[in-house]
């Protein structure tokens, strides 16, 4: 059962602000303001969905593609030495907003990983991070 009062579908619905990066008609992606690393974005399908098997073939298609599309903007803006991408499906596999959505996490091969929804950042750092990951967006276009 799909709650339309889910954090993320306040945000899609412009009710509380985000720190966004990039929107189509599609998705919206915007940064994690609990980043488990530097440059840590979530992808979200408009489509109201709780988990992926919900979500259409069409919304999934589409927010794939947008995934792959800021990934490699988060590759361009951060130079990662890797770069995880997650969703998760229910709170025993660690999902705590439900409402379907894709991570793009950076790996740094001398940091470890933040925790998981844990400490929020400094909402100025992360202005400045969406604007790293928004310049690679323009180069990308
Ligand atoms: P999940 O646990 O996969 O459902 O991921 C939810 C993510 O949303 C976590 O990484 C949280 O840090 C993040 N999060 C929660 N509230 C907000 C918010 N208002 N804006 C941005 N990110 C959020």
């Amino acid at each position: 059962m799909y709650d339309p009062d889910n954090i993320f579908a306040k945000i899609l619905r412009g009710e509380i602000p985000c720190i966004k990066v990039y929107e189509d008609a599609d998705a919206i992606a915007f940064m994690d303001i609990m980043p488990q690393s530097d440059g840590h974005l979530l992808v979200v399908p408009r489509e109201p969905a709780a988990e992926i098997f919900e979500l259409s073939d069409e919304a999934a298609q589409a927010a794939i593609c947008v995934t792959k599309k800021l990934a490699i903007a988060v590759r361009k803006a951060f130079a990662p030495d890797g770069l995880t991408i997650t969703q998760f499906n229910g709170a025993a596999a660690g999902q705590t907003v439900p409402h379907v959505h894709f991570h793009i996490v950076p790996r740094y091969a001398d940091r470890p990983l933040r925790g998981h929804a844990r400490d929020k950042q400094d909402v100025d750092l992360l202005k400045q991070h969406a604007e790293r990951i928004i310049a690679a967006l323009n180069e990308q276009q």
